[in-house]
């Protein structure tokens, strides 16, 4: 190959790469793929003969951006998918093509990852001591990191050096969580080997969010029996309905309690750039870790999530293997990023991070997360103003938790069809929509992150909801005049 070959080959890719997402809009969200196209990828043959550059870019244009997962389509309010950051692509293919290892030395991707990570502390108002925190491949992986420094305090402020003697030197440590906490705090635990049981579940109030009184006498019970109290997760926007805890409490009896206060806002951390809703994150800042996702509503395209912590040198101290005394000769003060989390060859997110970021500017990122929140909002209105659809949880940041209710549908039915309608709507391809199941019920689950959704899209989802409905219920169609 020629350095020709490539930069033809470049030029044909960023114009397939602009018509797809030029053409977004225009087609169907997502629809399943042909059979015969899912076996053709599964049945690929390892080539024995090598392609050229042509040739490659041929089979994705046929054969793999026809089937999109569909998150880059403004009319898609699936799972916390978001649709990437143009910026972010074209930086994606300018790192792959610097390749370095973001472990640590002197190249500009490892500064450059010290910048965009006190950026993104900035942007949430998260405090940031020098070195306070790396980028991820996710927040599932960022809570691992979290939850490790966490681990590793409460057994050395029990006497107990964990990395050299495991967990069988101390007492069962004892992690706070509610009904509406990310699943990956679980999967933390377990690997950790704080065993699932030791992650005890809080009630919650009536909007979802941690009960501190129950807290405080989950404490109270586990102290009495011996076992050791050491963590409580808070959620800067729970994955099902987007609520936001009151962290200020929360930070008060951690405190007070010497429980590490861990925040998960892998979604929602970054509605704080949101001046209507900024309110609802007060005490944030108090937590001593935070874990969130780039890669959600900032729109850096995936992987990127983010660990923040306010005591560096006891992250470092959870990871490093680095001795002491060859730290400083060895990188700079700050050291290795493979010092402060699991991985030791690392690739280069900062560069979509920075793109991402810089160029929309705070001004900009905050101007995109403040109409999703608005259109999540005035979704939650139509939802409320229409008799056969039922809001289930206030609209606290950008996720619309609802079902369908016309009159005289309840019970076991009520759930069937609140279950199958996801699917029923994803099928018809025109808005994309998921399901979760909320308090014991079926619900409707939409997400709004993508800055060019309109008042319009959020309609067609009302609208696409009640067509789909009609189709499983056998029900005349229940909407409104549009
Ligand atoms: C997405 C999400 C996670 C998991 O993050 P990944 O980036 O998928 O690993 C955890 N918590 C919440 C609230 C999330 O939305």
């Amino acid at each position: 190959m020629t350095s020709e070959d490539f930069r033809s080959a470049a030029h044909a890719a960023a114009g397939l790469v602009a018509d797809y997402l030029e053409g977004l809009a225009d087609r169907p969200v997502w629809q399943p793929m042909a059979a015969a196209d899912r076996q053709a990828l599964l049945d690929l043959p390892l080539p024995e003969t090598g392609t050229d550059l042509d040739g490659l870019l041929k089979t994705v244009a046929e054969q793999v951006l026809p089937a999109p997962m569909g998150n880059g389509n403004p009319r898609f309010f699936g799972w916390v998918n978001s649709a990437p950051q143009p910026a972010g692509v074209l930086a994606t293919l300018v790192a792959s093509a610097m390749n370095p290892s973001s472990a640590g030395g002197d190249h500009a991707d490892v500064h450059l990852e010290r910048a965009v990570v006190r950026w993104i502390a900035e942007l949430v108002g998260f405090p940031h001591p020098a070195g306070g925190g790396l980028l991820t491949s996710g927040t599932s992986m960022a809570t691992i990191v979290c939850l490790a420094a966490a681990r590793n305090r409460a057994a050395l402020r029990a006497g107990v050096d964990v990395r050299a003697e495991g967990l069988a030197a101390l007492p069962p440590l004892v992690g706070y969580v509610t009904g509406e906490t990310h699943s990956c705090v679980r999967k933390a635990a377990e690997l950790l080997g704080l065993g699932s049981r030791h992650l005890r579940t809080v009630a919650t109030d009536a909007e979802g969010r941690l009960d501190t009184a129950a807290l405080e006498a989950a404490i109270a019970e586990d102290r009495a029996a011996g076992r050791l109290p050491f963590l409580v997760v808070a959620s800067a926007g729970t994955v099902g309905t987007g609520a936001v805890d009151a962290f200020h409490p929360i930070a008060d009896l951690a405190e007070r309690e010497g429980l590490w206060m861990h925040v998960d806002g892998a979604y929602g951390a970054f509605g704080v750039l949101d001046p209507v809703i900024a309110h609802r994150y007060a005490g944030m800042d108090r937590a001593d870790s935070l874990a969130l996702d780039p890669h959600k509503w900032l729109g850096v395209p995936v992987d990127c999530g983010c660990a923040l912590v306010r005591d560096t040198e006891g992250l470092r101290g959870t990871f490093s293997l680095v001795p002491s005394y060859l730290r400083d000769e060895a990188a700079g003060s700050l050291g290795w990023f493979s010092e402060y989390g699991t991985e030791q060859t690392r690739p280069f997110r900062s560069l979509k991070v920075w793109a991402s970021v810089a160029h929309r500017g705070r001004e900009g990122v905050a101007a995109d997360i403040a109409h999703t929140t608005a259109l999540a909002r005035r979704l939650g209105e139509l939802v409320e103003a229409d008799p056969a659809l039922e809001l289930l949880a206030p609209v606290e940041t950008s996720i619309v938790a609802f079902r369908y209710r016309p009159a005289g549908l309840d019970g076991e039915e009520l759930d069937r069809i609140n279950r199958e309608l996801p699917a029923a709507v994803q099928l018809r391809g025109r808005v994309f929509v998921t399901g979760a199941v909320l308090g014991g019920h079926e619900m409707l689950r939409a997400c709004l992150l993508n800055a060019t959704t309109t008042e319009a899209d959020v309609r067609l989802l009302v609208d696409e909801v009640h067509a789909a409905a009609a189709g499983l219920t056998g029900r005349p169609d229940t909407s409104g005049p549009a």
